[in-house]
């Protein structure tokens, strides 16, 4: 029997039926009731920090990427699987030294470099490795170019980048923001509350995203190497070539390295979110600019110098693409289409074709799911019973259920 999907009606709601990515907002839009914690698991959560009140945590609940999702890209060429959009092509940081240090290309990177040298933008709020806790990610402001080329590369575990939200919007000055698509999503639909975003956001730059894994997934890597959290001063993801390779680097002057392989190869270990399984927009159609790796079949064939698959999906985009290819940061490549991004993204594809599935599994076994609009879920439904019943199943199984944090 069809049951009729309904969202979270709280902020507990959401991330006891893992809707929550840890995404930050909760924190910079309700300071007093909710502070971003890392939870055993290695997933940030917000912990309450009073009893919780629905109706105080409405402006949270309009934006959570757990409640809604949506579509707001306008350019003019639009595919099923890969939404709206301007362009599609290959493109890298002209200078080389960033294009190594970043995760693929360095796009992001030289975007981020470009608005701030061309006083587009005073700062970027986006995320780096804590400096106390190199292990983890928190989010920064970054100032000038140089700050912004330090903080380059991939962090596949759990990042709060909208905790500093508020803070950005504080300074009341124009700045660029770099994060997840659903990040990307949930900044969106602040927008409609918020007029500020529309006065000072300059642009909404993202990676297309495969999914944030838990921190268990580097504590694994440490468990491995015989090296505890506290003796970490280092750990990279990728980088340092493309792919590049993971590296941790000690207190006491020891320095492991893995390639991407070694670390990726085994998809069952990647212990990815359950936001991400569920993820209806993994593929930026919320920013201005996402940029994604190019490798067929999504596995690289080794090292190389760094082409990043970029695509453009608003005029803002569009614009800011154009500016920094004249400005001599960004080198543009061949042109791609839709159909060459179902082969770099194969896992993206099926993805948007098993969502509308997953989620009547969820509202079948009595789940709140999030409303989604513009996504094209339902044209895009592949109707895998198999898929329907396992999120049913697993959702009824408790496997993703999660516990509220305490502070
Ligand atoms: C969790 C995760 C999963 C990914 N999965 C895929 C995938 O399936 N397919 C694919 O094509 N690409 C994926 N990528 C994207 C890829 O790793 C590159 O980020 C992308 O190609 C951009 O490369 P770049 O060289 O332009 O980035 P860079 O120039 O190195 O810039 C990266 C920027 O992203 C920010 N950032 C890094 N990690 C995070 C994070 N966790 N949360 C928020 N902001 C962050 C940094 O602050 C930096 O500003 C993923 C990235 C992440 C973080
Ligand atoms: S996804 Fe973001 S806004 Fe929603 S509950 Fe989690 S931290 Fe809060
Ligand atoms: S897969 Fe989706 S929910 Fe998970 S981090 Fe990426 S954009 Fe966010």
């Amino acid at each position: 029997m069809a049951t009729s999907p309904r969202q979270p009606a709280s902020v507990g709601e959401v991330v006891e039926h893992g809707l929550c990515i840890g995404c930050g907002l909760c924190e910079a839009l309700g300071p007093d009731r909710w502070k971003m914690t890392m939870t055993e698991e290695g997933r940030l959560r917000p912990a309450p920090l009073s009893d919780e009140n629905p109706a105080a945590d409405a402006a949270i609940l309009a934006a959570c990427p757990g409640v809604t999702a949506e579509a707001t890209a306008d350019g003019p060429e639009h595919d099923e699987v890969w939404g709206r959009y301007a362009h599609m092509g290959e493109a890298w940081a002209d200078d080389p030294e960033i294009r190594f240090r970043a995760a693929t290309g360095g796009v992001l990177t030289a975007l981020g470099m470009h608005l701030l040298k061309s006083g587009k933008a005073r700062f970027i709020l986006h995320c780096a490795a804590d400096p106390a806790h190199p292990v983890r990610s928190r989010w920064v402001m970054s100032e000038t170019p140089e700050e912004v080329a330090l903080r380059a590369g991939s962090r596949y575990g759990p990042s709060d980048t909208l905790a500093g939200l508020e803070a950005a919007l504080t300074r009341n000055e124009p700045f660029a923001i770099i994060a997840k698509p659903c990040d990307a999503g949930a900044v969106r639909a602040r927008a409609k509350a918020d007029p500020r975003l529309d006065d000072l956001l300059v642009a909404v730059l993202v990676m297309v995203c495969g999914g944030a894994s838990d921190l268990g997934k580097s504590w694994l890597l440490l468990d491995e190497l015989g090296v505890t959290e506290d003796d970490v001063t280092l750990f990279r993801y990728r980088g340092f070539g493309n792919p590049g390779r993971a590296r941790v680097e000690t207190r006491d002057g020891r320095a492991y390295e893995r390639t991407y392989d070694e670390l990726w190869g085994d998809e069952a270990g990647w212990r990815i979110q359950t936001r991400c399984k569920l993820c209806p927009d993994a593929i930026g159609e919320a920013a201005d600019i996402a940029a994604a790796d190019i490798w067929p079949g999504a596995q690289p064939e080794g090292e190389d110098a760094g082409f990043n698959g970029v695509i453009t999906r608003t005029s803002t985009g569009q614009r800011l693409m154009q500016a920094a290819v004249e400005a001599g940061d960004l080198v543009r490549g061949k042109d791609h289409t839709p159909r060459d991004y179902d082969h770099f993204q194969p896992h993206q594809v099926s993805k948007k074709r098993a969502m509308a599935a997953r989620l009547r599994g969820l509202s079948r076994a009595g789940w709140p799911v999030y409303a989604h609009k513009g996504l094209r879920l339902d044209a895009l439904d592949a109707g895998d019973e198999a898929e329907e019943q396992g999120a049913h199943d697993r959702a009824l199984s408790g496997r993703f259920s999660e516990k509220l944090p305490r502070p």
